[in-house]
């Protein structure tokens, strides 16, 4: 049987990309020409904030003491189930070597960047949870000095739990800028902060863009687009858990797509019975995105057996995956693509996003097809290196000298001439 949609997204997400593209790609002109000022300018422009950037550490413990302690405590409670879990991540990174040919060995090294700059998104939510991924795993990653920013709001500031978080996650600095004017402070060095040799964090199109046309001279996470849910449930799968799920993940944005795929056309209906009335209870803020997003990108989608399931959501690599299903071990040996899987009815995507420890920095818009999330390893570079004794470098040398002649490369071949001459000058060439 074919896959059977029951209900079929109108509009697929895409932005206005040639407006968005002109817009970043001036404000980051004018920033990199005008520096500290210009940032500024446009922190008042779209922000209306006109307070110190560079928290100090009054501001820090200002921020703080605004934290209710049961918060304080959930913050504290993520951070170090985060970085356990990077901490574990980093523990399978290891520097190796091997002996490639008598007397020559090559290895491989894992050196962390020197400068992380995380963004954290403050402008519709205030993304706690953002700012606990992305400066715990730079952390534990090793990098020498980790910046956060976050957009300020008018009077206000960053949201004070947002500094805490960055603070107890072990950010060195934390920047009340955001938007483009974020990325850019953190990647030209302004405000008296080095240079970030990676930026990482979600934000919105403002932000992905910046980061996109910043790739090159910058490393960057991914390019992140609207936030994506799969689940795939069967028969023994509750219909209120799962609407309930589908309606967590469309309350991120009215673009953001939900997808359930099912064998099982009762269980279909029963849940697209109930996701209306689950949006109508949310508040307004929450509902009218959760409504547009349901309207327009979600589907439903009624497969044969498992197996079509399964292949159905390889082909839409979703950025979270939710299994609610019997044969979990099946499930979590034959599913390929995707950027956070969540077995059972037992954990959601919500755990992870906020809680669980692994990081909610995740591939959307199919990126998951050639891409997992952020980890340690993003912060990381892996270098090779490679040394030799004057015999194991011998035949090595012969091979480069006739390989870089073919090539027409003989400038490269006078290297090895020039040691094969050194080292053996009683040898003969063939
Ligand atoms: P944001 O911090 O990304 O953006 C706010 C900034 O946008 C402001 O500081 C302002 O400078 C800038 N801006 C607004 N309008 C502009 C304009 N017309 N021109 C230029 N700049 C402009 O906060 P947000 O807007 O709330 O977006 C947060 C995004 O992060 C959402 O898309 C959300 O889904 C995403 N997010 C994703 C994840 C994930 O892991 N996938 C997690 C958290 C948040």
């Amino acid at each position: 049987m074919a896959r059977e949609y029951l209900k079929k997204a109108s509009l697929h997400s895409t932005s206005d990309a040639t407006d968005v593209t002109a817009t970043v790609q001036e404000i980051l002109s004018r920033i990199e020409a005008g520096g500290d000022a210009a940032a500024l300018d446009y922190a008042a422009r779209f922000d209306r904030y006109d307070g110190p950037v560079v928290l100090s550490a009054e501001d820090i413990a200002a921020a703080s003491a605004q934290v209710p302690d049961r918060l304080k405590a959930d913050i504290a409670f993520a951070h170090d189930n985060v970085r356990r879990f990077a901490e574990a991540q980093k523990d399978t990174i290891r520097d190796t070597e091997i002996e490639i040919l008598p007397g020559f060995v090559a290895g491989q090294k894992a050196i962390p960047v020197d400068a992380a700059g995380c963004y954290v998104p403050g402008g519709r939510y205030s993304h706690v949870a953002s700012a606990i991924m992305t400066v715990t795993t730079a952390r534990v990653a090793g990098c020498r000095h980790v910046m956060a920013c976050s957009p300020p709001r008018p009077g206000v500031g960053v949201a004070p739990a947002i500094v805490h978080a960055a603070h107890v996650c072990g950010a060195d600095t934390i920047l009340a800028i955001g938007g483009v004017q974020g990325v850019a402070a953190m990647t030209f060095g302004l405000f008296g902060q080095p240079r970030a040799n990676i930026l990482v964090g979600p934000g919105n199109q403002f932000v992905a863009e910046a980061k996109r046309i910043l790739f090159g001279r910058v490393g960057i996470d991914m390019i992140a687009g609207p936030t994506d849910s799969l689940i795939l449930a069967d028969a023994t799968a509750d219909p209120a858990i799962v609407a309930a799920d589908l309606v967590g993940q469309a309350e991120h944005g009215y673009n953001s797509p939900v997808w359930l795929v099912t064998d099982d056309r009762a269980l279909a209906e029963r849940v697209m019975e109930l996701v209306p009335g689950l949006i109508d209870a949310l508040p307004q803020v929450n509902r009218d995105s959760a409504a547009a997003a349901w309207r327009d990108y979600a589907e439903v989608i009624l497969c044969s057996d498992r197996k079509e399931m399964a292949a159905t959501s390889d082909d839409y690599a979703p950025e979270h995956l939710t299994v609610q299903a019997a044969d979990l071990d099946w499930w979590l040996e034959r599913l390929t693509c995707y950027g956070s899987l969540f077995l059972g009815e037992e954990t959601t995507v919500a755990f992870g996003d906020k809680a669980s420890g692994t990081n909610h920095v995740l591939p959307t818009s199919g990126a998951a097809s050639y891409t997992g999330g952020l980890s340690v390893h993003k912060f990381m570079k892996t270098v090779t290196w490679q040394r030799a004794t004057r015999d194991g470098a011998r035949p090595v040398a012969e091979a480069t000298a006739r390989i870089s002649r073919l090539e027409g490369m003989e400038g490269h071949a006078r290297t090895a001439d020039v040691r094969l001459a050194k080292y053996f000058p009683d040898r003969t060439f063939d």
